[in-house]
């Protein structure tokens, strides 16, 4: 199968279902790491089709939720200066930091941009010689070689008014912190196939050895999810807790080995504050002592911010599967996609989102 439309197949789709209801003998709770995941299984309603026994929760898998409130607020920061031209990708600009968002610095005359790709940073970067060009580089593993190859380039053209406020998460640090958690319910994971394109699977399977859990690669289209969702049933039916690749049309076990080594060259890990979880150890990305000039925190005085969270928003026990959206006392009153207090609310991948577009009776 090569098309989208063969993976939305109705007869396919049933035909999966009802395998996965055949299946199920005793309940099961399965995280969808992706918010990607958790939209396209509302958007196709395919938790419908799902038996009772099965309770699908959602992860922290969206770049957008997971960037820290202390980022959001040194962007705001240095997006506020008139030397700079801010570069971000849409969603960021609506995120609530703890006082403002970017949209209103842009209401308020900042030089705030979206770009679609991050190489258009370097263009804009040539054409204003006299400004500093700051791109916001948040993301999973997905957007670190695209990052990385805009950093590389940057200095392979001797572009000097450019630098990057880096906020780069990754997945198998964060599975690790859900799993050790002591409220932690999720008994297998759907991982995200778009990840496991650029790493692959390897990193994973130590994880599920050391936890016991199925960890399987699924894509995002409805018979992808199905399949994913079978797979990890079965195996918690079987007692099995191995990793399995769903997505073998996109995905191997080593992943993407040029795009590991250029992410390798630019960026080194690093600790990382996940907005609403805190400090997962070992979870980010920061740029190489050797980029240390393309570093926005270094080319601007934003180290001493005070950041304030939403005394109401509980999107850090949603990230973690702990609460749905709707249990959420805000959700959908004073909390909505148009009036957001947390970026679950706001990111075309957020969970709360999800919620509030497909199952708004809830
Ligand atoms: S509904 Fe709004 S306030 Fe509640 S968890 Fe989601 S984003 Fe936060």
């Amino acid at each position: 199968m090569k098309y989208v439309a063969e993976f939305r197949q109705p007869e396919l789709i049933h035909k999966l279902a009802g395998e996965i209801r055949r299946t199920v003998t005793k309940p099961w709770t399965i995280m969808e790491i992706c918010g990607g995941q958790t939209h396209a299984f509302m958007r196709f309603g395919l938790e419908s089709l799902l038996p009772p026994e099965i309770e699908l929760v959602h992860g922290p898998g969206c770049p957008v939720c997971v960037t820290p409130l202390e980022l959001i607020d040194k962007a705001i920061a240095i997006a506020s200066r008139p030397e700079v031209i801010f570069c971000s990708f849409g969603d960021m600009l609506r995120v609530p930091g703890s006082h403002a968002d970017l949209f209103r610095v842009k209401a308020a005359g900042g030089d705030v941009r979206v770009v679609y790709s991050p190489l258009e940073c370097l263009k804009i970067a040539r054409q204003h010689p006299n400004r500093e060009v700051v791109f916001f580089a948040i993301g999973f593993e997905t957007t670190a070689p695209g990052n990385a190859m805009l950093v590389w380039q940057a200095r392979q053209q001797g572009i000097r008014n450019f630098s990057m406020l880096v906020s780069h998460v990754r997945v198998p640090p964060a599975i690790t912190a859900i799993l050790s958690s002591p409220g932690n319910r999720v008994q297998g994971f759907l991982a995200a196939g778009h990840v496991c394109t650029v790493m692959g699977y390897w990193e994973y399977e130590p994880l599920a050895e050391r936890f016991r859990v199925p960890i399987v690669v699924t894509g995002f289209e409805p018979v992808d999810l199905l399949q994913g969702l079978l797979r990890t049933v079965r195996q918690l039916e079987a007692g099995r807790h191995e990793v399995e690749n769903a997505y073998e049309r996109s995905v191997t076990r080593e992943g993407n080995r040029p795009a590991q080594e250029l992410i390798a060259r630019v960026f080194e890990p690093c600790d990382r504050t996940w907005r609403g979880i805190g400090l997962i150890p070992d979870s980010g990305w920061r740029l190489r002592p050797e980029f240390a000039a393309f570093d926005a925190e270094n080319r601007f005085p934003v180290g001493d911010i005070q950041t304030q969270e939403s005394s109401v928003c509980i999107s850090g026990l949603v990230l973690q599967g702990r609460k749905k959206p709707h249990e959420c006392p805000a959700f959908g009153t004073s909390c909505t996609p148009a009036h957001p207090l947390g970026a679950t609310m706001v990111s075309s991948e957020g969970a709360c989102a999800a919620y509030y577009r497909y199952r708004r009776s809830l």
